[in-house]
């Protein structure tokens, strides 16, 4: 409708500045699932943007892709599939690392939910480095998944993720960019 062309996402999202630390900008959207509407909009945008292609699944990444993905997925009809910080699935999990600014973190998923039949979906509230979302595609990969596609709601074009991501051969749609 015109009322929800009309919603600015971006003005949703509030920048917190030196949080988690100096000269960070946190772009927070706790604000914008706050709002009926931005939430709703935010959660139809990307999964219209993934309609027809034969998505199976949607794979979000922990906590803050939980939020999106998890509409995501029930928009297009599909399972969702948590991505977790190391220790934190029950079952049997793959693992796979990846570096932080400083040091290595670990992100695992389920090895019995995904196999070559299935294609996945990967969400996440943002992509700044790529880094994230870059071991969670070869996590997915590895399962034998197809993955092809990511939707983000914020894009740091200026930090090159997004075009990183897309070398590895992975369409990335995002709603909102801050520069
Ligand atoms: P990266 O691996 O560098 O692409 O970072 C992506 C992850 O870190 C996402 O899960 C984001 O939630 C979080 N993140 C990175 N930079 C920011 C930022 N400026 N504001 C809010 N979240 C961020």
């Amino acid at each position: 409708s015109l009322e929800l062309a009309q919603l600015d996402l971006k003005a949703l999202v509030r920048t917190i500045p030196d949080y988690p630390k100096p000269g960070i900008l946190f772009r927070d959207i706790t604000t914008l699932i706050e709002h009926p509407e931005g939430f709703r909009e935010s959660v139809e945008r990307l999964a219209n943007a993934h309609r027809g292609l034969g998505v199976t699944h949607v794979a979000g990444i922990e906590a803050r892709g939980f939020i999106f993905g998890a509409g995501v997925a029930i928009a297009l009809g599909v399972g969702f599939v948590p991505i977790r910080k190391k220790g934190k699935l029950p079952g049997q999990t793959i693992g796979q690392n990846y570096a932080l600014e400083y040091g290595v973190d670990t992100i695992e998923i389920h090895d019995d939910v995904l196999d070559g039949s299935h294609r996945v979906l990967l969400v996440d509230d943002l992509i700044a480095t790529g880094g994230t979302a870059i071991a969670a595609v070869g996590l997915i990969r590895r399962t034998g998944a197809v993955i092809e596609h990511a939707g983000f709601v914020i894009d740091l074009p200026d930090i090159g993720g997004a075009e990183k991501l897309e070398t590895e051969g992975v369409t990335v749609t995002s709603l909102i960019a801050f520069e």
